[in-house]
């Protein structure tokens, strides 16, 4: 058995300043920088994401992988035309080659968005679709964020999406997705699809599966996947900040020859989310706020994600609204983590360790996440910025933050960085001499991935509401192409 895999990755937020270039999905500076062929293979093996999971079940069953190409930068604004037809024509080419295949097993987010494609995984789904021709399964992953379309569900025979967030089960779904197509191939399933949109559109917060209501949905699907008849059902809790028409909430259920069991699965769990909808309203605390509940209880550490800045999610990652807040209020033991910011590196760095400094930090991508700060302080480490992460999500995952430097003003340490990066392990900031469980304070550009590494330590976690692309409150966004009416956009 062969089966080609592969994976054109890109979550886009579409409010983000400027467009992605082919350039971030190619580049040294890129998070998961376009592989090809056998390298894909070498460098996912073991690693926690769905195509760490086809290896393993590749290995287990001993089948034949065939591996066409794989890049996942980091989310950033509308993907350039040619950038996107660069890299389909280069999966295509690869996979013209790789034929005869008996299954096509593909690695993709489904939030990609390009100058002229609302849905490119739709468009990339058919375009797989009519090189294998309508006979060889094609299945592939999804993350909990993608805005599931029509076009997708009709191109590809099954989609497996992530079933939690922070994404810890990326491999689980990856060999999940792996077994249903050796399953497909050797004719013991027929899997069927039906689909279901929710008219909602939810900020990350309220996607968080540890907790109620999203937890409840998942443990709903979970029960529903046991029923007979059922091979896989996905609950997208959606990306809002991609400014499309299908962007928000949908179901995709797969049962095994019953068209009408798989629609009426994906239509029973939609109607259950939006009889939920009152309890996905979003609650931020106002950073101020947290800042002085962490001071005044001394406890610590306290948390604030600030996920407007959530490069994770397409923001810049250089906001520095609340490091002039933790400065302001003197916060004691305070960390921010990151900004990106090359130029204040190369200063430092020119002014080495253990100097003193005067730096303009951040806010220099646009004028959405707060201005840049002048600050005075100390140049404490310097560092290549390498690390592997060693929490449960995205486990064994090398990252590169370019170089960086822990620069401390007054008691608030800041850790900038060349790379705009998510830091969601512990590794980002102990790999830099910073140990998270002696810190007050941790401001971290993440909106909720860093609970699956910081949950069991944090004192206390705080939804901060700063300013920014990735702000979870969706009403403050100006939709334009988004399908209406919307909850809670609209009065429905
Ligand atoms: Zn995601």
């Amino acid at each position: 058995m062969r089966i080609a895999t592969g994976g054109i990755l890109h979550e886009t937020n579409t409010f983000a300043e400027g467009t992605t270039p082919l350039e971030a999905f190619v580049g040294e500076g890129s998070r998961q920088k376009l592989l090809v062929g056998e390298e894909i293979l070498k460098a996912f093996s073991g690693v926690g994401t769905a195509t760490g999971g086809f290896i393993a079940v590749a290995d287990e069953l001993g089948f034949e992988l065939a591996p066409l190409i794989r890049t996942f930068p980091q989310p950033s604004g509308i993907v350039e035309q040619d950038a996107y037809e660069h890299l389909a024509d280069m999966m295509i080419e690869k996979l013209e080659q790789a034929m005869p295949v008996d299954g096509v097993l593909l690695d993709l987010h489904g939030a990609m968005v390009t100058e002229e494609l609302e849905d490119a995984e739709g468009d990339l789904l058919a375009r797989v679709r009519s090189t294998v021709g309508p006979d060889i399964p094609i299945v592939t992953t999804l993350d909990l964020h993608a805005n599931i379309t029509p076009a997708m569900t009709a191109a590809a025979d099954v989609l497996v999406g992530y079933d939690t967030y922070p994404h810890v089960d990326c491999m689980e779904r990856g060999v999940e997705a792996a077994r249903i197509l050796a399953d497909t191939i050797g004719g013991r399933i027929r899997p069927v699809s039906g689909f279901a949109q929710v008219d909602m559109l939810i900020g990350p917060p309220k996607q968080c599966t540890l907790v109620s209501p999203m937890k409840d949905v998942l443990e709903l699907v979970q029960d529903i996947e046991t029923r007979p008849g059922i091979i896989s059902v996905t609950f997208a809790g959606g990306f809002p900040f991609s400014d499309i028409r299908d962007a928000g909430m949908s179901v995709v259920a797969h049962a095994d020859g019953d068209e009408a069991l798989a629609q009426d699965t994906a239509e029973e769990i939609a109607k259950y989310v939006w009889s939920l909808r009152e309890a996905f309203r979003l609650e931020l605390t106002p950073l101020h706020e947290a800042i002085r509940f962490a001071i005044e209880s001394g406890e610590g550490p306290v948390i604030l994600a600030d996920g407007s800045d959530n490069p994770g999610g397409g923001a810049p990652c250089d906001g520095t609204v609340m490091l002039e807040a933790l400065i302001e209020a003197e916060a004691p033991r305070a960390t921010v983590a990151i900004i990106a910011d090359p130029e204040a590196v190369a200063e430092a760095i020119a002014a080495g360790v253990g100097s003193q400094v005067t730096l303009k930090v951040g806010g220099k991508t646009d004028n959405r996440h707060g201005r840049p700060l002048g600050l005075t302080g100390y140049v404490k480490l310097i560092s290549d910025g390498n690390y592997v992460n060693r929490g449960p999500m995205m486990t064994g995952l090398p990252t590169a933050m370019g170089r960086s430097v822990v620069f401390v003003v007054g008691e608030v340490e800041v850790v900038l960085t060349e790379q705009r990066i998510q830091p969601f392990d512990m590794e980002a900031l102990r790999s830099l001499g910073i140990e998270p469980t002696q810190r007050l304070l941790i401001g971290l550009k993440s909106a909720v991935h860093f609970r699956a590494d910081y949950g069991d330590i944090a004192a206390e976690i705080f939804e901060i509401d700063t300013p920014g692309v990735h702000n979870p409150d969706v009403t403050r966004y100006d939709y334009k192409h988004l399908r209406r009416p919307m909850w809670p956009l609209d009065d429905v």
